[in-house]
């Protein structure tokens, strides 16, 4: 895995979701649920330093309000737990 990988990864795990392995095209991501597994998005990895972070950080509160993430609200669930 590339650093800037790593970092995308990283940046994700703290908002209850996993990257998956490559599409076949390369340079998109899966996202996924890490509890239930389900695809809840793509992310790209033409991304600068520091740029996952930021990305994930302007999505918090969405994900923490349910309106982005998995139906089955673990997103929603782990970002409540962190705050309290
Ligand atoms: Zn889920």
């Amino acid at each position: 895995m590339s650093d800037i990988v790593e970092e995308i990864r990283r940046a994700y795990e703290g908002v209850g979701i996993r990257l998956d392995h490559p599409a076949s095209y390369g340079t998109y991501y899966r996202l996924l649920c890490a509890a239930c597994g389900r695809m809840i998005g793509n992310v790209g990895d033409r991304l600068l330093p520091g740029q996952a972070q930021e990305i994930v950080d302007a999505q918090r509160e969405l994900y923490a309000s349910g309106l982005l993430g998995c139906a089955c609200g673990h997103q929603q669930e782990r970002l409540k737990g962190a705050r309290s």
